[in-house]
């Protein structure tokens, strides 16, 4: 199936109150009501999309989320996917119910692989154990779990144990996800935001962890420069066609935008053999961070994606180091 997904965001309340949330900002706005996230579920199937995405704050604590859900169904998405703190699905009643609806996804946030570090990031006591069930639940009911882990100050040196426990949990996926300076990581930037090439060999570490164990991996918002060996992991090169629907407006290409206004390329990178398939870091990073950690890459210039993904010899599924 060739997606093409709509990302729903769906309001603002959540449950968890994490120290890096990129929406905390707009937790006064609150949530959408039952009826704008109809009409832009019916407008989202108008466009053309095939793929759904619940979004938020926390979808899963509205009280019509189920709802939701069987109308998505209904007005034949074939992908729905709830990206979610996960804690709902603790409840199993819950989480079968989603299922019956039409939830084929399961996109849950762990950001630590013990309840210390987790519930330090989301100042939400017991959520570890509730996210854990969650996954739990979620696997129990046959649907594909993708997990993503926020890369923060606190927990990068903790990324390989955090992998060797989904290893354990038998997700399908994860992602590390590198900390995005909006919201509350912004105003608290000193406290959540890493050097990243001080982080990144134990992202790598956690990466191999999953993928000697046959989990898809991924790493998001960190540059090729900085992923020498495992190039074919960036999450740029996997990203569906995707359209969001924000409370007040449509964005049609996510990806033209996110690199138009989110992303930063530097002078430097004119030289790098990356340049035409590189986003470069959240634009943020580097007004604080420095451009120096991000050094051109030499070797023979590489025009698109799919150069990187056929190119297993010189960019290995399984990583040298
Ligand atoms: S040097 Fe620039 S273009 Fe090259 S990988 Fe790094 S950020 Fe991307």
């Amino acid at each position: 199936m060739n997606l093409y997904r709509v990302d729903i965001k769906t309001g603002y309340l959540c449950n968890n109150n994490c120290y890096f949330c990129v929406q905390a900002q707009n937790r006064h706005y609150g949530n959408r009501t039952t009826q704008e996230i109809k009409d832009a579920l019916i407008t989202a199937k108008k466009k053309g999309a095939n793929g759904v995405v619940f979004t938020g704050g926390e979808f899963t604590i509205r009280k019509d989320a189920v709802e939701l859900v069987a109308f998505a169904k209904e007005l034949g998405f074939e992908s729905i996917q709830l990206q979610t703190n996960g804690r709902m699905f603790a409840n199993m009643d819950f989480a079968k119910r989603m299922v019956a609806a039409g939830a084929n996804e399961f996109g849950p946030s762990l950001h630590g692989y013990k309840p210390e570090i987790h519930e330090y990031l989301t100042r939400a006591p017991g959520s570890w154990s509730q996210t854990v069930k969650g996954i739990i639940n979620a696997k129990k009911l046959g649907l594909r779990v993708v997990v993503n882990s926020v890369v923060v100050k606190p927990n990068y040196r903790y990324t390989p144990q955090l992998a060797k426990l989904f290893v354990k949990l038998h997700v399908d996926q994860f992602q590390f996800a590198f900390v995005h300076a909006l919201g509350n990581a912004a105003k608290y930037y000193e406290k959540m935001m890493p050097v990243m090439s001080l982080a990144m060999p134990y992202i790598k570490r956690g990466l191999k962890i999953g993928i000697l164990n046959g989990i898809g991996v991924m790493v998001e918002a960190v540059p090729f420069c900085m992923l020498k060996g495992y190039e074919r992991y960036a999450a740029e090169l996997y990203m569906p066609d995707t359209m969001i629907k924000e409370p007040n407006f449509w964005i049609d290409n996510f990806e033209e935008v996110r690199k138009r206004e989110g992303k930063k390329l530097f002078p430097q990178c004119k030289t790098c053999r990356f340049r035409f398939v590189c986003e470069g870091p959240w634009k943020e990073y580097p007004e604080k961070m420095g451009i120096e950690e991000f050094k051109p890459v030499p070797g023979e210039i590489i025009k698109s994606k799919q150069e990187i993904l056929n190119n297993e010899k010189e960019f290995p599924i399984i990583p040298k180091d």
